[in-house]
Formats: C-alpha cells, structure tokens, sequence
C-alpha cells in the first residue's frame, strides 16, 4: 500500500455559535452550519477540509454537504490523495452543482497530501509570499454599533475595513459611522446585490461627497445583471468588483466579455480550491484584479484560503475574516496575525492549522 492512500475518510457536522449576528443584504445568520472532512492516509498523514454552505449563493446547506460528502467517503478509501484533480473531478461529475462541499473535499485531499510531504500548502501552489494583508469586515448592524466595530478593529491593527451596504436601512450612515471610527483607512463596500444600477451610483457618490475613501465597490447589483454592474463602473470612479456574479469560471470569461467589473472575487466556498486557481488564471488573463473572500469559515477553512493567496500571490484585495466572524475558538494554527497582517510559516506542512 502505497504512503499516500486514504485508509480512512471521516465526515461531520461542524456547527459554531456566532459570537455577534452576521447580517448582509442577503441574509442574516447566528450560527456557521459546517461540515468537516477529515482523510487518514496509510502512511500516517492527516488532512481536514473545512465546508462553510452558504445556501443563498451556492444553494448549499449543511444537511446536502452532510450528505454528499458521507455518500462519495466509501469512494475515497483507497484512493491516492495524489490524484486530488482526478479524486476532484470524479465528486464534480458526481455533484456538478456542490462547489462549497468540493471546496471541503479538496482542502482535505491537498492537506493530507502536503502534510505527507512536509510541504506547507502555499509553497505548493508556488510560495510567491508569505505575508498577506486582510480588511475586517462591518456588517449590516446599527451606526453605533458599526462604529464600535470599527473602533476596535482599528485598535487591533486593522488597516483596511468593509462595510456591508445595500439593505437600505442606514447605509449612508453606517458607512459614515465606520470611517469616523478609521480615520484615513480606506473601505471597501459591499453592496451583496442589493441596489439598482441608478442607486448604486447614487449611494456612492454621496458617500465620496462626504469625504470617504472607498477602496472598493462589491456586487452592487444582482449577480445576472452584468449590464448594470457595467453601469455602474462606467459612472464611478472606485474599481467595481464581482462576487455572487462569478461561481464557475465561464462566470469570470463573461464578466470580463462584458465589461462588467475590474475585480473579481474569488471564495473556495463558491469555485473549490482548483476552481479558484482556474477562475484566478483567467482573471489575469483578462486584465481583471483579484480579490479573495470567503463565507464563515473558522481557521481551518480561511487556513486554506490564506495559503492559496500566498502560494499564488498577485491578490490585490483580501477578505480572509472568516475566522473572526465565528469567533476563532474552534481551531488554532494555519497562520499568525496581527490586526491586517497574516504571517504563514515556511516550517509547517499543509495547511497548518488544527480543530481545538
Ligand atoms: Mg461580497
């Protein structure tokens, strides 16, 4: 038996009580629903993949990746997780509509492997850094709380900022409140699909007319409408960036054919870790920035997203706060930080981090 067969694949539910509520335009949650994915290979290694659903963009929920994931486990048992694009492949075609559970599955495959090698998982995807700067992000929560928010965020060393927009109730003054708190910090808004093309540009420019820097628009406009995304960035200055708009990579070809963002944002919980990569060589092939996200992961799942942007490098916009949105108690490792700036260490193999 070769070092590298999966002797054992473990499936669970991974559930985490947020520490405050987690609202967007989109939804509104108390709890990351999880899933973990744990491959035991003959020769020893370990590897766990961490499943953050989120059923209002992939359609997933945590009963389906249960599900999913416990049905294709007899199928890994045996194989070698060095085939992880092969082993990938075979759960697409199985699951062609499960990008998030995919996501669990190849974090867990590249995890055992690199931790066989005794290979950090960013100096596999290529080592070009291993020092990242991540934003916090503000939710959808009253002006004052927001402001407390981004008080603390700034005291912690946070030195870029998003703030969620486009609920319509209290954007102006939310976005206000967070850049009283951060001063000179640029912010990044996210409008999660919830304006009109016309009230899109109209919310942003009276946010510049006051005096804020905006770093960053995200998906003001629902994810189909490209046109409006269009829109909106032929009539603002501030890059416009697309997130629910882009999933699979012939998401990111048609954002690009249709002009319709200068950034793209890229979430294994959207496109997997080998869709992320495909979707990140054709952004850059486009001329389109590149911007990683995430959903509520704890530290074992924005491990692996901090490791891919390292290992690649070329991120202009990360959003890796996963783990600070669900309270960052449930596992420790994967990288050091220190408010913005994420450190990975070139001494410990795969992903590095472990559940508590
Ligand atoms: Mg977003």
């Amino acid at each position: 038996m070769r070092p590298t067969q999966i002797t054992r694949a473990t499936v669970e539910p991974f559930n985490i009580a947020l520490p405050r509520p987690f609202e967007t335009a989109a939804a509104r949650r108390t709890a990351a629903h999880n899933v973990l994915l744990t491959l035991e290979l003959a020769g020893g290694a370990q590897g766990t993949g961490e499943v953050a659903p989120a059923p209002h963009v992939t359609g997933e929920d945590q009963a389906d990746t249960l599900r999913r994931l416990e049905a294709f486990a007899g199928a890994l048992v045996g194989q070698d997780v060095a085939r992880y694009r092969a082993l990938s492949e075979a759960f697409r075609r199985a699951y062609p509509e499960a990008p998030a559970a995919r996501a669990g599955l190849e974090s867990a495959l590249l995890d055992a492997y690199c931790r066989h090698l005794g290979v950090p998982l960013f100096h596999f995807l290529g080592g070009a850094t291993a020092e990242l700067r991540t934003d916090v992000t503000v939710p959808i929560v009253a002006p004052a709380e927001a402001e407390e928010v981004a008080r603390q965020a700034v005291a912690q060393g946070f030195t870029d900022l998003k703030v969620k927009v486009g609920a319509g109730n209290h954007d102006f003054e939310r976005t206000l409140a967070v850049a009283r708190a951060a001063p000179g910090v640029p912010i990044r808004l996210d409008g999660n699909q919830g304006f009109t093309p016309e009230g899109a540009v109209a919310f942003l420019r009276r946010v510049l007319d006051a005096g804020v820097t905006v770093a960053l628009y995200e998906q003001p406009v629902p994810r189909e409408d490209l046109a409006g995304m269009r829109f909106v960035r032929e009539r603002v200055s501030v890059p416009v960036a697309a997130d629910e708009s882009v999933i699979h990579p012939e998401d990111a070809y048609r954002v690009a054919q249709a002009g319709a963002a200068d950034v793209v944002n890229l979430k294994l919980m959207k496109s997997g870790v080998l869709g992320a990569l495909a979707i990140a060589g054709l952004c850059r092939a486009a001329g389109l920035r590149l911007m990683l996200g995430c959903m509520l992961e704890s530290r074992l799942g924005i491990s692996v997203a901090a490791h891919l942007a390292a290992g690649l490098g070329g991120f202009d916009f990360l959003d890796l706060d996963g783990h600070l949105l669900t309270g960052d108690t449930c596992a420790s490792g994967g990288f050091s930080q220190t408010g913005s700036r994420l450190s990975l260490s070139p001494d410990l193999p795969g992903h590095a981090a472990t559940r508590v």
